[in-house]
């Protein structure tokens, strides 16, 4: 067996019924890929546009792709056709684009707001104030048409700090049960909460994630050099 292989089997063992996974394949070789496939993985996820699009041109068509890094506007288009959910929309201009590009494509997309909670400045995303304000006073059917917007995402700090990851995850985990109580409109369900990722995966599970999205634990450091 591959270490790809062992190690997706063992994430696999710790995560609870109804967490899923997502792959995160980026900067990976297509072979790397269809080594995790053939071990059942069916969820992947991507950072940049070319290279998604890239890999799902060769593998197997029943690949969930999902969008997990920060998307520039203009690269939309080039995915609309596949991607299976978008993982980090942090702003109304970025969702318009998406809604656009889902009408030319007869499809509905499927995304996640992302929260800023973590510490440092370059982390994208709705501050907790500004999603309230989003979700409720401005996304609506109308002006967003073929966009779905099926949870949140967020990252925590970048720290050793275990006690500050936890209150930054559960801060979004509050959230997210708050807007899962309302009586929102049909186009906003709160079925998806994406946290977590090799370093802090099962913190992030503790603290109510639905979905936690893994690389180097899965495929191995990247080396951003090749
Ligand atoms: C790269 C990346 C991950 C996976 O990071 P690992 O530490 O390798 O598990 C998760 N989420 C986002 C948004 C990423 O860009």
């Amino acid at each position: 067996m591959t270490y790809i292989k062992e190690n997706l089997l063992e994430i696999k063992n710790t995560l609870p019924s109804g967490v899923t996974l997502v792959a995160v394949s980026k900067t990976k070789p297509v072979s790397d890929l269809r080594e995790a496939y053939d071990a059942g993985q069916r969820v992947f996820g991507e950072n940049k546009v070319q290279e998604m699009c890239d890999k799902h041109e060769v593998l197997p068509k029943d690949i969930e792709w999902h969008m997990i890094g920060h998307l520039q506007s203009n690269k939309v288009k080039y995915m609309a056709s596949f991607v299976h959910l978008i993982h980090g929309v942090d702003s109304a201009k970025l969702l318009k684009e998406i809604s656009k590009q889902a009408i030319k494509n007869e499809r509905v997309i499927n995304c996640l707001l992302q929260v800023h909670v973590a510490m440092e400045e370059t982390k994208f995303g709705f501050s907790l104030e500004e999603i309230k304000d989003f979700v409720f006073n401005q996304f609506t059917e109308e002006e967003y048409p073929s966009v779905k917007i099926v949870g949140l995402m967020a990252m925590a700090s970048n720290t050793e700090d275990e006690q500050q990851v936890t209150r930054e995850f559960e801060s979004v985990k509050a959230i997210f049960e708050s807007l899962k109580s309302e009586k929102l409109n049909p186009f906003i369900e709160m079925e998806h909460l994406s946290m977590g990722m090799s370093g802090d995966y099962l913190q992030a599970i503790k603290c109510g994630s639905t979905m936690v999205r893994v690389g180097s634990s899965i495929f191995g450091n990247r080396n951003y050099n090749l």
